[in-house]
Formats: structure tokens, C-alpha cells, sequence
């Protein structure tokens, strides 16, 4: 056992993810919190419990990295708000491990190029891209055909377009195979999730948008595929538990143990695979025009959707129309690449902008 200790900065530590990854540094004395960060829940309680000097409810993330000197980042920050972060970290070298998957949306392009400045580990929580990680580790790049995201299909996936018209937040909420923060779980709903992860997968495994397919499995028990070109296909399977990818990043690359089941295949398991509705979830189809389209149109996708959710969940809007608001600021922003993190955060406000107009107009 390594008896170097881990220096960990949690971002987003009162999260479901942050709690859950506190449930992984409890079982593992070499891993030691250093900084924790809220959005708006108070710290004092854990700061104390864990003895934590450094923490810090909203404001500016990275005075909080450069003050505590992280080992690791573990960005479970949710929404663009983590985006300095991510850059902090890739910049640095420093281990990022990442759920906080808008921000490698919205600033793909910047933080693709500060990580290969920075040379350090950038570590996929997302338990599709930790899957698809995993699978890809110790083979070469060019043996690679295609990846395979799976997609749950969220609370939604057999109900009518007619139905989705009134469905409410409450429903929206209740995920079929995860236990989620609410904006995650409302984007698992409309499949903007995988439409985030599609451009995230771009981004951290440099394919191509074509190369990378999304199927609907309901059970997610299959996390992600990767296809060779002999014709193999791998893939990751267990149950779905966030404490699995959540250990894999803060113990790699010694895959310790967690608490998680071993996958029981006594019990009559049937593991179903089935192509998206694009029709009923057009997000899926938008992420990946943006994508395609590179420059800033990620980050208007990013910011024009955390726009429509917020509006969602406040009951402003019905579930059908977060789609046609993320669509509309789309086609009305400049997809200019950002040269640097002002011009990120301007698009960023720009797209939101225009969202938060259509709203006000409606
Ligand atoms: P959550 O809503 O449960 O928690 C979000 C955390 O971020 C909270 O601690 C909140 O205080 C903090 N936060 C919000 N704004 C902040 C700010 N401005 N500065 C600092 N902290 C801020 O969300 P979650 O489900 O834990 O998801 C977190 C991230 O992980 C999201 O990007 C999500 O897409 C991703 N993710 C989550 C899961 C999951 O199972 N929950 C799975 C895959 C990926
Ligand atoms: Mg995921």
C-alpha cells in the first residue's frame, strides 16, 4: 500500500457526487481532503469533520486550488461555474478527476490544449467515459474503430410525445437506474446528458463525432463499448454505482476496492439494446450539431440548456420546451472559437442571454 498521501481538493463536496466520493476517502487513509467547495450549501460542519482548512462557498475556485495545493481535483462542481477549475487543474498538471462534464464542453478546444500543456492525468468520472477509459487503457489509438455510449433512455423513454407534454418536474426527477443531482437527472430525461457526454467523449478520447455512436440500454448495466477494428468489441459492466468510477479515478491506477456488488448473472439478466428517438429527445440530435460544428456552439448548447432546466425545474417551462429554447439560442449565437477564458465566459453569458430572452418573451 502507497503511504504517500493524496492531496484532494473536493468541488462540489455537498453534491451527489462529492458525498459519494467522501464515502471513498473514508475507506482509504492515504486519501486526504485539503479543500472543499459549495455552491451555496454551508462547509463549517464538514471542514470540521475532516479538519479541512481551505474551503469556500461559492466565488472564485481556483484561490481555493492555488491556497490548498491539490494532489487531485475532483471537479463534482455542477454546471459551467466548474469551468475555471477544469483549466486550473489541466494548466497545472495537476490530477483532474472529472464529473463536472459541461465545463470540458463548454471549454473543449481550451482544455485539450492547456492539458497538453500541463501533461498531467485527466481522469473521466463520468461512468460512461470512465467505462470507455478503462477499456482503451495499454491499447493503441489506431486499433480503435468506434466507442458506444449507452444511454439509460431516463424516465421518459417510453412515453408518447403527446404525454411529455405535460409530464412534471416530480416525474422528471425520478431516474429509472441512477440517483442523481437534479440538473444531471433532468438532462438524463431529455437526453441532453448524452449529448453533453457525445462532446465530452470527443474531447477526451480525440474522435471523431461520426466515430462515436449512443445506444438506448435501459438497464445500465453495459456503461460504455469500444470496438476494435479486428471486429472485438469491449466492454465495462456492473451495476450502476457512482462509487465505482468515483474510486477508479481517486485510486488510479490500483483500483482498489469499493463497496459496489459483484454482477450476479444467476439471476436471469437480459441486457437490451435500442437506437435513440431523436425525434422525442431532439437534444441528443442538437449536441451533436453543435459538436459538429465545433468553436463555441458547445458552449451555447451548455449554456443555453442549464438555462432551460433552471427554468424547468422552477416550473417556468414544460419539459417540450427545453428543446426549442436551446435550439433558438443556437441559431442566433456566433460560434467564434474562444482564444482564451474571458471570451469562454462571454459566449457563455451571450448564449444565456438569449435564452433568458426567449423566456422573458414566452
Ligand atoms: P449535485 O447538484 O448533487 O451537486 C452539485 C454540487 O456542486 C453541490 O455540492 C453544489 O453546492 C456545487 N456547486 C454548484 N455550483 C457551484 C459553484 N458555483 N461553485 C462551487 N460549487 C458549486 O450534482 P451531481 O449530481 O453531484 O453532479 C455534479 C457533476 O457531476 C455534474 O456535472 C454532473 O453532470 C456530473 N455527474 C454526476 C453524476 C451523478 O451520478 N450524480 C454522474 C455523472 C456525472
Ligand atoms: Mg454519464
Amino acid at each position: 500500500m502507497a503511504t504517500d498521501l493524496k492531496r484532494i481538493a473536493l468541488l462540489g463536496a455537498t453534491g451527489s457526487i462529492g458525498r459519494q466520493a467522501l464515502e471513498i476517502v473514508d475507506g482509504h487513509p492515504d486519501l486526504e481532503v485539503v479543500a472543499f467547495a459549495s455552491g451555496s450549501q454551508p462547509l463549517d460542519e464538514l471542514a470540521a469533520a475532516y479538519d479541512v482548512e481551505h474551503f469556500q462557498v461559492g466565488g472564485d475556485l481556483t484561490e481555493l486550488l492555488e491556497a490548498s495545493e491539490p494532489d487531485l481535483v475532483l471537479n463534482a462542481v455542477v454546471g459551467f461555474a466548474g469551468v475555471g477549475a477544469t483549466l486550473w487543474a489541466l494548466e497545472r498538471g495537476v490530477t483532474l478527476a472529472l464529473a463536472n462534464k459541461e465545463s470540458l464542453v463548454a471549454a473543449g478546444d481550451l482544455a485539450i490544449a492547456a492539458w497538453k500543456r500541463g501533461g498531467g492525468l485527466l481522469l473521466p468520472v463520468d461512468s460512461e467515459h470512465s467505462a470507455v477509459f478503462q477499456c482503451l487503457e495499454g491499447r493503441a489509438r489506431e486499433t480503435v474503430d468506434s466507442i458506444v455510449l449507452t444511454a439509460s433512455g431516463g424516465p421518459f423513454r417510453n412515453r408518447s410525445r403527446a404525454d411529455l407534454e405535460s409530464v412534471s418536474v416530480e416525474e422528471a426527477l425520478a431516474h429509472p437506474t441512477w440517483s442523481m443531482g437534479p440538473k444531471i437527472t433532468v438532462d438524463s430525461a431529455t437526453l441532453a446528458n448524452k449529448g453533453l457526454e457525445l462532446i465530452e467523449a470527443h474531447y477526451l478520447f480525440g474522435l471523431t463525432y461520426e466515430r462515436i455512436e449512443v445506444v438506448v440500454h435501459p438497464s445500465s448495466v453495459v456503461h460504455s463499448v469500444v470496438r476494435f477494428r479486428d471486429g472485438a468489441a469491449f466492454a465495462h459492466l456492473g451495476y450502476p454505482d457512482m462509487r465505482v468510477p468515483i474510486s477508479y479515478a481517486l485510486t488510479y491506477p490500483e483500483r482498489r476496492a469499493t463497496a459496489a456488488p459483484a454482477l450476479d448473472f444467476t439471476a436471469g439478466m437480459t441486457l437490451e439494446f435500442e437506437p435513440p428517438d431523436l425525434e422525442r429527445f431532439p437534444l441528443l440530435e442538437l449536441a451533436r450539431e453543435a459538436g459538429e460544428r465545433g468553436g463555441t456552439y458547445p458552449c451555447a448548447f451548455n449554456a443555453a440548456n442549464e438555462v432551460a432546466v433552471a427554468a424547468f425545474l422552477d416550473e417556468r417551462i414544460g419539459f417540450l420546451e427545453i428543446a426549442p429554447l436551446v435550439e433558438d439560442a443556437l441559431a442566433k449565437v456566433g460560434g467564434a472559437p474562444a482564444r482564451d477564458l474571458p471570451e469562454l465566459v462571454e459566449a457563455d453569458a451571450g448564449a444565456r442571454r438569449v435564452a433568458e430572452g426567449r423566456l422573458a418573451a414566452a
